[in-house]
C-alpha cells in the first residue's frame, strides 16, 4: 500500500493535540507503521524542504520546525498521501475546511510562518524522500 510521511509539527505537539491528529488518522483507516517524537536540526530541516530553500519565509520556517519536538510518522493506506492532503485541509487554517485538522484547530497567527498543524507528504516521490530521511531504517 502507499506510504506517506506525516509531522505534527511543533505548534500541534504544544497545543497537546498530537492524539488528535493520529486519531483522525486512524479513524480514516490508515495505519501507523512508525511513530517517533523528536527535535528536528538544521541539517535534517534544510533536506526536508529543500524545495523551499531561497523563499522569504524558509529561515523563519527551519527556526519554527526546530523550536520544539515533532512527531513524526509514517502512515499507511490506500491513496494515503491525497487522503491525508485531504484530512489535513489547506495551507492557511482560516481559509481550511471545516472538518479538517487545520480547519477545525488551526489558527493564523499572524506570524511569518503558517503554523499549521501538520505536515503530509505531496507526491509519492516526495514520500518516498521524506520518509528516507526521518526514517532512514525503513
Ligand atoms: P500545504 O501546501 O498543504 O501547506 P505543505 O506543508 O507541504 O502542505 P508547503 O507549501 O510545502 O506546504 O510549505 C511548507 C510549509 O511552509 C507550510 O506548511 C507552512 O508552514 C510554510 N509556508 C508555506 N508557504 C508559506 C508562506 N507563503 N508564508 C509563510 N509560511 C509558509
Amino acid at each position: 500500500a502507499e506510504r506517506t510521511l506525516v509531522l505534527v509539527k511543533p505548534d500541534g505537539v504544544a497545543r497537546g493535540l498530537t492524539g488528535e491528529v493520529l486519531r483522525r488518522v486512524e479513524a480514516k483507516g490508515y495505519r501507523i507503521v512508525a511513530l517517533e517524537m523528536r527535535t528536528a536540526d538544521d541539517a535534517l530541516l534544510a533536506e526536508h524542504y529543500a524545495e523551499h530553500q531561497g523563499k522569504p519565509f524558509f529561515a523563519p520556517l527551519v527556526e519554527f520546525m526546530r523550536s520544539g519536538p515533532v512527531v513524526a510518522a509514517v502512515v499507511e493506506g490506500g491513496r494515503v498521501i491525497e487522503g491525508f492532503r485531504s484530512l489535513a485541509g489547506t495551507t492557511e487554517p482560516t481559509g481550511a475546511a471545516p472538518g479538517t485538522i487545520r480547519g477545525d484547530l488551526g489558527r493564523d497567527w499572524g506570524t511569518s510562518v503558517v503554523q499549521n498543524l501538520v505536515h503530509g507528504s505531496d507526491s509519492p516521490e516526495s514520500a518516498a524522500r521524506e520518509i528516507g530521511l526521518w526514517f532512514p531504517a525503513l
